[in-house]
């Protein structure tokens, strides 16, 4: 039995349980045993079961392995089919609209009865859900746009999470007979922040269909079909598609190339080989006389076309083939042109790690400073500082920044932007820190002209430098709240406050579309980790992707410079006439 099917099994009866309104620890007991045994090595769980040797594992106590020993021995658990037949499947199903969890998705079902999405659907539009104890209209209404989201959002998932999977099955393709080379391409290569499947190209010395017959046995593959041609499609275990194209060896880069997409850029590219006498055939660059090109690489594949080469980032069809062929393509910015982070959080508000951790953590990257910005008082949620714990933090950075030795850290905030779009805390306290973020909360729900509204007074303070997480999206569960961005980027450009881009994962907010408009505005861009903990700085890794296909260069992201040009650059804006004349008439 392969560790990723036992682990999804044990997941589902989770699931089951929740919704069914079970004891918690129970629950629990089946969440841990499945991480534990989807972190197994093993490609096969089998010996480790029947010796119990797994029970020493965390995690796995005597009813869980009892269901791992069912499913081994017999490939199935009688546990999980009796949940499954006795529990409506659309129970499962409600858990993924955002917003309702278990114990709601409980009281639904025994209090009306609603056992599908699309009777929960029913009763948040007729009014019955609203009249249910502990719902209320404003539940009902959030419940109905959290169906429209789930509808949205279906089959995605996070680059994160994608390419976690995606690196699992690459290493586990080429172990098979046959395979000479595999490289994940697709949108997760182009490092798109929601992915809908996983495309991987093998170069394969035989023929794509022993290949085939080899990956229904990868772990994790539940089904293998259209297996006939060179796309060899697979569903996994937890629903992810994949594709697989088997080639030839000699085939590989421009496969490479044409499956990393995108389908319109590639198309572009085409139309100019083929203009200069160059053509695609079988996966080969050919020339006018019909002759394969010889060791073909991405790069030739542009230049043969009279094209710059173009980063995997910005292959999107938005400009990148015309900046290519007059040669004014960005030179786009790098992890290692970073030399610190604004936005972390340290146990003063709600991160897990001391200040003087979260320093050493950066240090260890290479960087030169580090920003602390904590919570606001009116963050009470996030554990917000009130004033004497601003004051207590300062003099502790004061002291740590005495014994640092060529690095500091600066002291920063992430004040609350309030409902009526002041900056918490007032211009006393605001003006001891080093810099400022600025970021929305709470009250979503506005309307987008007082959004908007809202944020644009905030970005009127001169003591405002950082807008953070502009739009407050979260990928796949939280829509961006209704604020006019063309707007936000307007001002930015004008008063010189910076926008953020936000590389929580779940965030990267501002989307990169925008961040390509901000920056031909001219409006500096803060890249930041929003870490709560030393593994959080580690989302810069990814999230400077995102800046690379918001087109952003070295110039363009405020946190590519020193620290005291970064503070310098808080200074300017607060001392700037504009901003003096702006806050004295507010
Ligand atoms: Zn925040
Ligand atoms: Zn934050």
């Amino acid at each position: 039995m392969d560790p990723q099917v036992a682990a999804h099994r044990l997941t589902e009866i989770a699931l089951l349980l929740e919704v069914r309104g079970e004891n918690q620890f129970k629950v629990r007991a089946f969440v841990h045993a499945a991480r534990t045994v989807q972190g197994l090595e093993e490609e096969d769980i089998t010996p480790l079961v029947r010796s119990r040797e797994i029970s020493r594992l965390p995690g796995i106590g005597s009813t869980t392995l009892a269901v791992l020993s069912d499913l081994v021995e017999t490939g199935d658990s009688d546990y999980l089919n009796l949940l499954r037949e006795t529990t409506p499947a659309g129970l499962v199903e409600m858990l993924r609209v955002p917003g309702l969890g278990p114990t709601r998705i409980h009281k639904l079902h025994t209090g009306l009865g609603i056992e599908t999405v699309a009777e929960l659907e029913a009763a948040a539009r007729d009014g019955r859900l609203a009249k249910l104890s502990g719902f209320g209209v404003k539940t009902a209404e959030k419940i109905l746009r959290g169906i429209a989201v789930l509808r949205e959002t279906s089959g995605k998932l996070l680059h994160s999470l994608a390419a976690a999977e995606a690196q699992r099955l690459r290493k586990a393709v080429g172990k098979l007979p046959g395979v000479v080379r595999v490289e994940i391409a697709g949108s997760i290569r182009r490092s798109a922040e929601v992915v809908r499947d996983i495309d991987l190209v093998v170069a394969v010395s035989g023929a794509a269909n022993e290949v085939a017959g080899a990956l229904a046995k990868v772990p994790g593959v539940q089904e293998v079909t259209g297996g006939g041609g060179p796309v060899v499609a697979l569903r996994m275990i937890n629903g992810v598609r994949t594709d697989v194209y088997c080639v030839t060896e000699a085939s590989f880069p421009v496969a490479l190339w044409r499956s990393t997409g995108s389908k319109e850029h590639c198309e572009l590219v085409i139309d100019r080989l083929q203009q200069r006498g160059f053509a695609i055939r079988d996966d080969r660059l050919v020339d006018s006389k019909g002759k394969a090109v010889a060791d073909v690489d991405e790069e030739a594949v542009y230049r043969s076309a009279g094209l710059a080469f173009v980063p995997l980032e910005l292959r999107e069809n938005r400009g990148e083939i015309d900046a290519a062929e007059a040669g004014t393509l960005p030179e786009l910015v790098r992890l290692e042109d970073l030399r610190g982070a604004l936005h972390c959080h340290s146990n003063y508000s709600d991160g897990t790690t001391s200040i003087r951790d979260m320093a050493s953590a950066a240090q260890q990257r290479g960087w030169r400073y580090l920003g602390i910005s904590d919570h606001s008082q009116s963050a009470q949620y996030a554990g917000g500082l009130d004033r004497d714990a601003v004051l207590r933090q300062h003099d502790e950075i004061d002291a740590l920044n005495q014994e640092l030795k060529g690095f500091r850290v600066l002291k920063g905030i992430e004040a609350d932007i309030l409902a009526d779009g002041t900056v918490d805390y007032g211009d006393d306290l605001l003006d001891r820190f080093d810099y400022v973020i600025g970021s929305v909360h709470s009250r979503f729900s506005m309307g987008s002209a007082q959004m908007t509204e809202r944020i644009l007074k905030a970005m009127s303070d001169p003591r405002l430098t950082i807008l953070g997480h502009p739009t407050g999206r979260l990928l796949l569960t939280r829509e961006p709240f209704p604020v006019d961005i063309e707007a936000v980027i307007d001002v930015a450009a004008e008063s010189g406050v910076a926008l953020e881009l936000n590389c929580d994962p779940h965030r990267l907010d501002l989307d990169w579309r925008w961040l390509q408009l901000a920056r031909t505005r001219g409006v500096t861009i803060e890249v930041g980790p929003d870490a709560h903990d030393p593994d959080g700085l580690s989302f810069l890794d990814f999230g400077i992707h995102i800046a690379r296909k918001g087109w952003l260069e070295v110039s363009d992201v405020l946190n590519t410079r020193d620290a005291d040009d970064v503070v310098a650059f808080a200074r300017a804006r607060r001392e700037s006439p504009a901003a003096g004349r702006k806050s004295r008439g507010s």
